[in-house]
């Protein structure tokens, strides 16, 4: 038996399933650094429990029409409204991010299943009538059957549903493998689409670690992983998934760019950058880490008026009114941004604002850091080529649009990528040129809405489709064509030798 009171279970064939493995990771409140509960590790044992739970249940749910279906999504999205303080509250108090930004990280999530419930519409296919003589060809989009889904610790609420919500509203059993850091908002998801009326079975949730990943991956009846976290993890996601013949998107990290011309609107561009570098302990895939003032004179404005708005954040307790950010998700998490100001430091870039000094508003033993502020960061440093995933905003000049351009395209990740200025032109060109799967015109967080798709390039994406929007409806689904033809009466043709054309 665990030593906390609390264990959070796994969630399977509808109720909630204590573990077996006598196996826990520890969950923290990082507002405080104190364990608050555990969670339980699942052994492959109950992953193919799960897993059998979800592939009993998937012929009925996917025997239901789409409207029926979308019915019942509709119900989810009204109870996840219903239940919008208890959740983010909760995703808070284990993720550390602000109880508003919480909020934002359910809505991008539930504005996916509300896509979602666009199901009857998605899933049409296609018709050709008349396509030779007297035959007519049509396509139609078929459930994969069981599909997981492994998820990072920064977005609890957000990336689970981007992975379920079409994946069951296309017909499949979802099976859930969320962060072992926060896990509870996925169970709470998984019990809400209970009561909405998903099917016992259709939304399992296990956690787990290595090991229960490891049993998704291998296990035959799994027919797709969708995958979200670290690159060397989409990788290895990618390619053991791809081993075993199953579908597989497996999204990696990320260092975003935000190119600043000398046209831009300096408050303007100070006023996101401080959003988009900051926001979420820049604990966010598409946190600006890293502004291209282009020209000597735009930087030397955009770090005056960086520097005073960094040291002017209020980091503190995620529950209060008025902070800014909240506290990293773990001790490593902390103590892994803090190595990196130092080796920013030892490797000759310019610390503008030390984090590792800046003033804290919440409890000493929480996984705090302030804001920090590096200038001169050249692609030859670490904490430019490597992702901190912390409150840290790296300035890498460039001189002209074309050196922005180039420093942005070459880097080797290739998420998002945002550009500030009133040009349009400049704009355009960026936008059209550069290596990036996201990009923003002035929106230096450019997440697609959940009708277009969200997807990295280069080490920050594995797999040829995106999450949400059309691909996902793509991903979730197996094509079929029907070739058909109703002679009218006995077809007096005879045997034909030939490859059939539709002539
Ligand atoms: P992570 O890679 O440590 O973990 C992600 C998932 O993989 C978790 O469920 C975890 O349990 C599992 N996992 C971890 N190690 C594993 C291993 N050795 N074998 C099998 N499974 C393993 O990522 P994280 O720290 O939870 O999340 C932060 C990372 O996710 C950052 O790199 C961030 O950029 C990235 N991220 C990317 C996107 C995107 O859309 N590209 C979105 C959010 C987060």
């Amino acid at each position: 038996m665990s030593s906390i009171a609390t264990v959070i279970p796994h969630f399977v064939g509808g109720a909630r399933a204590e573990g077996t493995s006598q196996r826990f990771a520890d969950v923290f409140d990082p507002s405080t650094g104190r364990v608050q509960a555990q969670v339980a590790l699942a052994t492959a044992a109950e992953v193919d429990a799960a897993v059998a739970n979800a592939a009993a249940a998937q012929p009925a749910w996917a025997a239901l029409n789409p409207q029926k279906r979308a019915r019942i999504l509709n119900r989810f999205v009204v109870l996840i409204n219903e239940h919008m303080d208890e959740l983010a509250v909760l995703l808070s108090s284990e993720h550390g991010k602000t109880v508003a930004d919480a909020k934002g990280d359910i809505q991008r999530g539930l504005e996916v299943l509300e896509f979602a419930t666009g199901i009857p519409h998605l899933l049409k296919g296609e018709y050709s009538d008349s396509a030779g003589t007297g035959i007519d060809v049509f396509s139609m989009r078929q459930p994969l059957g069981v599909v997981a889904g492994i998820t990072p610790f920064n977005f609890p609420a957000m990336i689970p549903l981007w992975k379920l919500a079409p994946a069951i509203a296309c017909g499949n059993a979802f099976v859930l493998k969320p962060s072992e850091r926060d896990p509870s908002v996925p169970i709470r998801l998984a019990e809400l689409a209970l009561e909405a009326g998903v099917p016992p079975g259709i939304l399992n949730v296990v956690n787990g670690d290595k090991e229960a990943v490891d049993a998704l991956l291998d296990h035959p009846t799994v027919k797709a992983i969708g995958f979200v976290g670290s690159t060397p993890i989409a990788q290895y996601i990618y390619s053991r998934a791809a081993e075993t013949g199953k579908r597989a998107q497996c999204f990696g990290g990320a260092k975003n760019h935000a190119i600043v011309m000398p046209d831009a609107d300096m408050d303007d561009v100070v006023d996101q950058l401080i959003g988009a570098g900051y926001g979420s302990a820049g604990e966010r895939c598409m946190a600006i880490s890293v502004a291209v003032p282009v020209g000597a004179e735009t930087a030397e404005r955009l770090v005056a008026a960086l520097r005073p708005r960094v040291e002017a954040l209020t980091v503190g307790a995620p529950t209060e009114a008025g902070t800014d950010y909240g506290p990293l998700v773990t001790a490593e998490a902390k103590q892994r941004v803090v190595d990196y100001i130092g080796v920013g430091v030892d490797e000759g870039a310019e610390l503008v604002v030390d984090g590792r000094e800046g003033a804290i508003a919440g409890d000493e033993g929480g996984f705090y850091v302030a804001g920090s502020l590096f200038d001169r960061v050249t692609p030859e440093h670490r904490i430019y080529r490597e992702e901190i995933f912390g409150p840290v905003l790296s300035i890498a000049r460039a001189a002209d649009f074309e050196e922005a351009l180039a420093l942005v395209s070459d880097h080797e990740y290739g998420n998002g990528a945002a550009i500030f200025t009133r040009d349009g032109h400049t704009a355009r060109e960026f936008a059209r040129r550069v290596q990036a799967g996201m990009i923003g015109v002035n929106v230096p967080i450019p997440v697609p809405i959940a009708y277009h798709t969200f997807g990295g390039w280069k080490a920050s994406g594995f797999g040829d489709l995106n999450q949400h929007g059309p691909d996902s409806i793509r991903f979730y689904t197996k094509t079929k064509t029907v070739t058909q033809r109703w002679p009218k009466g006995p077809d007096e043709g005879g045997a034909s030798f030939v490859m059939p054309q539709m002539a």
